[in-house]
């Protein structure tokens, strides 16, 4: 735990300083000058916030017993409001905060102070602005003090985005759909999902499929009447294909039946990430659904590492269930891995890129491990060797590397509070493989209607652009208990947000 003790500063801006302090350390407490004399950083602010914004501090490292002092000025466009003046205080005060801990520690951030999960969007929301894309990269790099790496691939990110969805910024007329199925074979140490072992539990899986049904129907009602075509359908959960053959086809039928032409959506992704719920019967069920993409996860390819992190399949699971894929001609088909999983390094990662390059899947998400809280793998952090910083983020360098000598594109990126490294998670597919859904779903172009067991829906307002959320319940039983409110609730927010009935509140 590292102390903050802070002074010139109101304590509204206190958030921003543990935000940048934890980029550097694992816990940070930020208190006022007057509460606490003792502490490991004293940092005193001049701010100024009027016209253009000065930040100044003064920052004294107790345990090195050095001083580093930072400034900065940022100019403010006309015409700002309060709030937007507000933002740009806070921004101020995250980058002498930065800059100062960078000096104090030797220790770069190449994220600069950006700290949200969607950097994609930060750079599109420049681009709507007006702004060009190199007038955008430099206003990421001197204001937000992002190194050329990150701007790099979000450049690439961005106009991969475009080609694929040229019409990303007009999609807004229409919807997605999530489906969140949450069962699994057994929980994976590091989730946070909402995902119940299915071993045993055949009623609550039935009764949570009728609830799904009777949900899906309601939706599929509003669509219809409203005139509002769907984009794309999207199941995760869970793992969607924990459930039997004749349950998944059961909500196929469901949803042909009630989604408004549903011959017509873009794009149908099933995620069917452990390969211990994949059989030939269920590949062969996906096909003749025309489900367009699937997920086979393996996370890593070492044996050890599965068993540590509870998946509770063999790597030659994998494989075989990828290989009786391919066999069977489903054409593009996903794969995640994840950097920096218990006691894996640099060349244990490189064996796993070795077996992906024999695969060779359509697309490749490489996810950098977050520690969530409330997982099993956070609760037992102490127990495992995890990478260092310098290492992760070499680990980071080989699949991009890896994935560019391949021929595959980076196509979305997110970042995840607690990641190791303070690295991202980056989406890559050859040409054509992109799922589009992943690219909605992180830059919030669209409303995506969440279906199902912890399914959030998230609709953006094409009259404002603001974002609305509304969670399902996540555990089966209370989502079957409180179906009709929430299917209630959730068409009364969409009718508001899309003004049906004349209503006019967002
Ligand atoms: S397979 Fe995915 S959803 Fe299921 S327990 Fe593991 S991480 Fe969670």
């Amino acid at each position: 735990m590292k102390i903050f003790v802070v002074s010139g500063l109101e304590p509204v801006f206190y958030r921003e300083i543990e935000l940048i302090g934890k980029l550097f350390f694992e816990e940070v407490r930020v208190v006022g000058g007057k509460q606490e004399q003792n502490g490991d950083f004293h940092l005193h602010f001049a701010v100024q916030g009027t016209g253009p914004v000065f930040a100044n501090l003064t920052l004294k490292d107790i345990l090195r017993d050095q001083t580093v002092k930072t400034a900065h000025r940022r100019e403010v466009e006309a015409g700002l409001n309060e709030k937007e003046i507000r933002k740009q205080v806070k921004q101020a005060i995250s980058y002498v905060l930065l800059q100062a801990l960078q000096k104090a520690t030797g220790v770069e951030q190449p994220w600069g102070i950006l700290t949200g999960v969607r950097p994609v969007k930060l750079f599109h929301s420049f681009l709507l602005k007006g702004f060009s894309a190199s007038e955008t990269v430099q206003r990421l790099q001197k204001d937000y003090l992002l190194h050329p790496a990150k701007t790099d691939i979000l450049t690439e990110i961005v106009e991969r985005q475009k080609e694929v969805l040229p019409d990303l910024y007009t999609l807004d007329q229409e919807v997605s759909l999530y489906i969140g199925i949450p069962f699994c074979p057994t929980k994976c140490a590091y989730c946070t999902f909402p995902a119940y072992a299915i071993r045993g539990r055949n009623g609550l899986v039935e009764s949570f499929l009728a609830g799904l049904h009777e949900e899906i129907e309601a939706v599929g009602k509003w669509l219809r009447e409203n005139k509002v075509p769907v984009t794309n359908i999207y199941f995760g959960g869970g793992t969607p294909t924990s459930v039997s053959m004749e349950q998944l086809d059961g909500i196929f039928q469901v949803l042909k039946k009630h989604i408004p032409d549903y011959e017509m959506i873009r794009e149908l992704t099933v995620e069917a990430g452990r390969p211990d719920t994949l059989n030939e019967e269920k590949l062969e069920l996906l096909k003749a659904w025309a489900v367009d993409r699937i997920s086979i996860n393996p996370q890593s390819f070492q044996e050890e590492t599965l068993k540590v992190i509870g998946r509770h399949h063999s790597v030659k699971e994998t494989l075989d269930k990828f290989r009786l894929a391919r066999k069977m001609g489903l054409d593009n088909i996903n794969m995640d891995l994840i950097i920096g999983l218990p006691n894996e390094d640099a060349t244990i990662f490189a064996k796993t890129l070795d077996t992906m390059r024999e695969l060779k899947p359509d697309s490749l998400t490489v996810h950098t491990l977050s520690f969530k809280s409330g997982s099993v793998m956070t609760q037992n952090r102490d127990r495992y060797r995890v990478a260092g910083r310098d290492e992760v983020r070499e680990m980071v360098k080989m699949a991009r590397d890896w994935a560019k000598e391949l021929g595959y594109r980076p196509y979305y990126l997110y970042r995840q509070k607690n990641i190791l490294g303070n690295q991202e998670n980056v989406g890559y597919a050859f040409p054509g493989k992109e799922s589009l859904y992943n690219i909605l779903i992180m830059e919030e172009k669209q409303t995506i209607i969440g279906l199902g067991c912890g399914a959030v829906s998230k609709m953006v307002s094409p009259h404002t652009g603001r974002i609305f959320r509304f969670p399902n319940p996540k555990e089966p039983k209370v989502y079957n208990e409180t179906l009709r409110h929430h299917i209630e609730e959730k068409i009364r927010r969409l009718n508001e947000v899309y003004q049906c009935g004349n209503r006019s509140a967002y």
